[in-house]
C-alpha cells in the first residue's frame, strides 16, 4: 500500500510520501534510544507540564487537524472535531493522574515480614522504546491513547501509522515536539507494513502495541513472541447489541443506529450484531430501520452529514462482498439508506440492515467494517446470551435491560472485555479498554493501560 493521502470522498490522491530509507529509520531508532536514557529520569511534574502543553496545542489546532483527518479517512467533520477534543482530554487525564497510577505500592507490614524483608515495595519503571502500529479509523485517538500514558510513564514511542494517514502521523510527531518533549520521545516512521518486523526485532525496541486487524496482530505478535517482547493487541470486534423486553425500546433503537454507524461504521467497538428478544423484535425493527433509512449520507466535510464514505476502496469492496455472500445464502435486506446521486467517485456504502442471518454466512462470524447491521431474533434470555457469544471476537458488548438479574447474567457470561448496559460502548480515559478471544489481549486506558508498558519492579530490602 502506497504511503499517501487519498481523499475517500473523491478517490483523488492528494499527497504521496516516499517511505523512509533504512538510514532514516536507523537514525530514529538511535535517537529514540538516546532520548530514553535521559527522558526516563524526568519526574512526573516535568512530563505533566509537557503533556498539558501538548493538549493546549491540540485544542488550538482542533479545526485544522479535524479537517485533515476527514480528508485522509473520510469521517464526518463533526466526529473529527470530537475526536481531537477527546484526545486533549485524555492527555490531561494522564498528565494529572500518572503520579497516583504509578505510585509505589507498599505491601502490609505483616506481608513484608512474611517475605523476610525489613522493607519491600513495588515500583513501576518504564520499559523503553515502544513501537506503536496503528490503524486509520481513529487516526488521532488510537495513537494518543497509547502515547499519553506511555510518555507519562517515561517510555518513548515510535509510531508506524496506517499508510493512508501519513499527514496525521506527521502532525502527531510535530505536536509532541512542539509541546517541548525532547526530540526522540515520539517519532513517526513512514514505512510500509513489511518493514515492521525489522524494527520490532531491533534490540533497541522493547515492546509493541498494535491496533488493527487480526492478521496484522498475529504477524506482530509472532515476531514479538520470537523476540520475547511484550505486546498489547487491540484487534477487531463484532460487538453484540442485545435488546430485552424490559428495555426502553425507542431509546435502544435510536442508540443502536449511532452505535452501528459511528465513524461511518468503521469502529472496532461499533455494535455490529443486533440481538432482539422476540417480544420486542417488531417494535425494535420498525424504529431501527426507520432511523437507518433516514441517515444522511454525504460529503464528510459538510456539517449535516451523518455517514461519509468508507476510508478505502478495498474496505468498501470487502463490505460489499460480505453483504453479497449473505444475500446469496438467503439473508433479507430490511432497509437501505439512500446514497445521493452526484457524490462523485467516493467510496460510499449505503447504511443497511440485514436479517435472516445464518451461521453459514460469512457476516455471521466476520467483522462488518462499515455501516451494515445484522439483526437476530432471540427466543429468550439463554438464546440471547448464546447468540451474543457466537462470534470469534470478544471486544465489548451492549445490553439493554433494566432487570438486575439479567444484567448479572451478562456480566457473568458474556465473553467480552466490556459490557455496557442501556447505552453504547465508548472509551473513557478512566475505564480499561480491550478485549478477549480474537479481539486481542492487554488493556489500554485507565491504570491498567499505563502499567502495560512498565517494568513492575519488586524491591526487597533485608
Ligand atoms: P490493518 O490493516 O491491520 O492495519 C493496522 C496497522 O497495521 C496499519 O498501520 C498497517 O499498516 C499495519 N499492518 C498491516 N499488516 C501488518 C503486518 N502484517 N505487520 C505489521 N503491521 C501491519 O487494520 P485496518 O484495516 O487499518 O484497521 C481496521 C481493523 O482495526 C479492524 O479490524 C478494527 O476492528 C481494528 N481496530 C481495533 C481497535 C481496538 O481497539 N480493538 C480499534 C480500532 C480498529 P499499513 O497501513 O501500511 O498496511
Amino acid at each position: 500500500m502506497a504511503i499517501a493521502t487519498v481523499n475517500p470522498a473523491t478517490g483523488q490522491t492528494l499527497r504521496t510520501f516516499e517511505p523512509y530509507s533504512e538510514a532514516a529509520v536507523e537514525q530514529r531508532l538511535a535517537r529514540a534510544e538516546q532520548t530514553f536514557a535521559q527522558y526516563r529520569l524526568t519526574d512526573f511534574g516535568r512530563r505533566a507540564q509537557l503533556m498539558h502543553r501538548a493538549a493546549e496545542l491540540l485544542d488550538a489546532d482542533q479545526e485544522t487537524i479535524a479537517r485533515l483527518m476527514t480528508t485522509e479517512m473520510g469521517k464526518p467533520l463533526t466526529a473529527a472535531r470530537a475526536e481531537a477534543a477527546k484526545c486533549a482530554k485524555a492527555m490531561r487525564w494522564y498528565a494529572d493522574r500518572a503520579p497516583a497510577l504509578l505510585a509505589d505500592e507498599h505491601p502490609s507490614a505483616e506481608d513484608v515480614a512474611d517475605a523476610g524483608a525489613s522493607r519491600a515495595l513495588v515500583r513501576y519503571r518504564p520499559l523503553g522504546v515502544v513501537l506503536a502500529v496503528m490503524p486509520w479509523n481513529f487516526p488521532l485517538w488510537q495513537v494518543v491513547r497509547f502515547a499519553a500514558p506511555a510518555l507519562m510513564a517515561g517510555n518513548v514511542g515510535l509510531l508506524k501509522h496506517a499508510s493512508n494517514v501519513p499527514q496525521t502521523a506527521l502532525y502527531l510527531e510535530d505536536l509532541f515536539r512542539g509541546a517541548g518533549f525532547p526530540d526522540g520521545c515520539f517519532q513517526t516512521l513512514l514505512i510500509e507494513s513489511s518493514r515492521v518486523e525489522a524494527v520490532l526485532r531491533d534490540r533497541r525496541v522493547a515492546a509493541a502495541t498494535l491496533t488493527g486487524s487480526e492478521g496484522a496482530g498475529r504477524s506482530v505478535a509472532s515476531v514479538a513472541g520470537d523476540e520475547v517482547k511484550k505486546t498489547v493487541l487491540e484487534l477487531g470486534g463484532s460487538d453484540p447489541f442485545v435488546v430485552l423486553p424490559s428495555a426502553d425500546v425507542a431509546a435502544a433503537a435510536r442508540t443502536a443506529v449511532t452505535a452501528r454507524v459511528q465513524n461511518n461504521g468503521q469502529s472496532c467497538i461499533a455494535a455490529k450484531r443486533f440481538i432482539v428478544h422476540q417480544q420486542v423484535y417488531g417494535e425494535f425493527l420498525e424504529a431501527f430501520t426507520a432511523r437507518m433509512r433516514a441517515l444522511r449520507v454525504g460529503d464528510p466535510l459538510r456539517e449535516e452529514t451523518e455517514v461519509g464514505p468508507l476510508a478505502t476502496a478495498q474496505g468498501r469492496e470487502e463490505l460489499a462482498e460480505l453483504v453479497a455472500d449473505a444475500l446469496a445464502l438467503g439473508a433479507t435486506v430490511e432497509c437501505e439508506a439512500e446514497v445521493p446521486e452526484g457524490l462523485g467517485a467516493g467510496w460510499y456504502h449505503p447504511p443497511t440492515v440485514l436479517s435472516g442471518i445464518t451461521p453459514q454466512m460469512r457476516i455471521h462470524h466476520e467483522e462488518a467494517f462499515g455501516p451494515v447491521a445484522t439483526l437476530y431474533r432471540a427466543e429468550d434470555l439463554d438464546h440471547a446470551v448464546a447468540l451474543a457469544n457466537d462470534t470469534p471476537f470478544g471486544l465489548s458488548s451492549n445490553v439493554w435491560t433494566t432487570d438486575p438479574e439479567e444484567q448479572d447474567r451478562f456480566i457473568r457470561d458474556v465473553q467480552a472485555g466490556g459490557v455496557f448496559f442501556n447505552g453504547m460502548t465508548a472509551s473513557h480515559p478512566a475505564l480499561p479498554f480491550g478485549g478477549v478471544r480474537r479481539s486481542g489481549y492487554g488493556r489500554e486506558l485507565s491504570g491498567h493501560g499505563i502499567r502495560e508498558f512498565c517494568n513492575v519492579t519488586t524491591v526487597w530490602i533485608s
